[in-house]
């Protein structure tokens, strides 16, 4: 997919539950993550919630991820919509999903994210009475963290930038900015309410998360080199868990935010990038892997070349 700035570099998939034959189609064209919440694993609320529809046979959604694992995509994502059910159930239920992927089809989730039920046009979250408070959510986080350090875990415009900064320190990893919920909602100037999915917390704009997610210390990343290299699935779990999966995540984060300072950012984000990338490059053990990455970031700054990475 093009854009003037360059290429969209991976695109992830959100559906509903499909047969294998429909996920080896997805892998064929390319997609990245394959992405499905559960909503609740408690079954008897999942029936109660879907009393008909193409989502009222829990069996056929849970085992999703096995399908399209069998369809060939190896990286799939999971997530829980936490406040439908007690936290307790989801978190054992999410965990042991996890588990089983890996021990079933050799690869646990690439991601898990973290919803949970917030306030929108038809829905209040004060029928649902196992809502969680915010110290409470952080604690499933950490936990989720401690239990799957392999994974990455996404957090949402869902929820507010207090929460956001505070869960990115318990282990969150990709965060996502200036979200739009609503149908067409990237082809409008102004977010559109009215068909919104759920409520945006977070609203700032992207250079204000990019901007701000400096300031707290992190390097915000556009890498997706792992996928464009082909490494996905049980070769990716392997780097991760050994932890030399850094050895590239770094050098790329500081590639793919110079792109970005380059051509998107406001000036304050860009001498606020350029200031953190200059110490960040400091920081990579290695002599050439570090002289690459410099390299390749003047290349940047003062050429149309794009795409490097490691
Ligand atoms: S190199 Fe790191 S940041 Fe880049 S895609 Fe792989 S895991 Fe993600």
């Amino acid at each position: 997919m093009h854009h003037k700035n360059g290429d969209i570099r991976r695109v992830n998939v959100n559906i509903a539950a499909t047969t294998v034959e429909n996920y080896k189609k997805l892998k064929d064209a390319g997609i990245g993550t394959y992405i499905l919440f559960q909503e609740t694993y408690n079954k008897k609320s999942y029936l109660e919630l879907h009393p008909t529809g193409p989502k009222h046979d829990y069996d056929y959604h849970t085992e999703a991820m096995d399908r399209a694992m069998q369809g060939g995509i190896d990286d799939v994502g999971l997530g829980v919509l936490f406040g439908l059910e007690g936290y307790d159930y989801e978190f054992a239920g999410l965990l042991m999903h996890a588990e089983h992927l890996e021990a079933v089809q050799g690869v646990g989730p690439h991601t898990i994210s973290v919803p949970r039920v917030k306030h929108a046009d038809d829905i209040d979250p004060n029928v649902f009475d196992n809502s969680l408070s915010d110290e409470l959510f952080k604690k499933i986080i950490a936990c989720i963290r401690i239990a799957v350090p392999y994974t990455g875990m996404i957090i949402s415009t869902r929820e507010g930038e207090k929460v956001r900064g505070e869960a990115l320190e318990l282990g969150i990893s990709q965060i996502s900015g200036a979200s739009r919920t609503s149908v067409g909602g990237y082809t409008e100037k102004e977010r559109p309410h009215d068909s919104e999915q759920f409520d945006v917390s977070d609203q700032r704009s992207l250079d204000e998360v990019v901007n701000w997610l400096m300031q707290c210390g992190h390097i915000p990343s556009f890498c997706t080199a792992c996928y464009r290299e082909g490494r996905t699935g049980d070769r990716f779990m392997s780097l991760c868990k050994s932890g030399q999966i850094l050895n590239c995540c770094h050098p790329n984060a500081l590639m793919t935010l110079t792109e970005y300072l380059e051509d998107y950012a406001s000036e304050d984000t860009r001498a606020l990038g350029y200031k953190v990338i200059e110490e960040e490059l400091k920081k990579i053990p290695n002599e050439k892997v570090r002289a690459i990455a410099g390299e390749n970031i003047n290349y940047i700054k003062n050429s149309d070349r794009r795409d490097f990475r490691f």
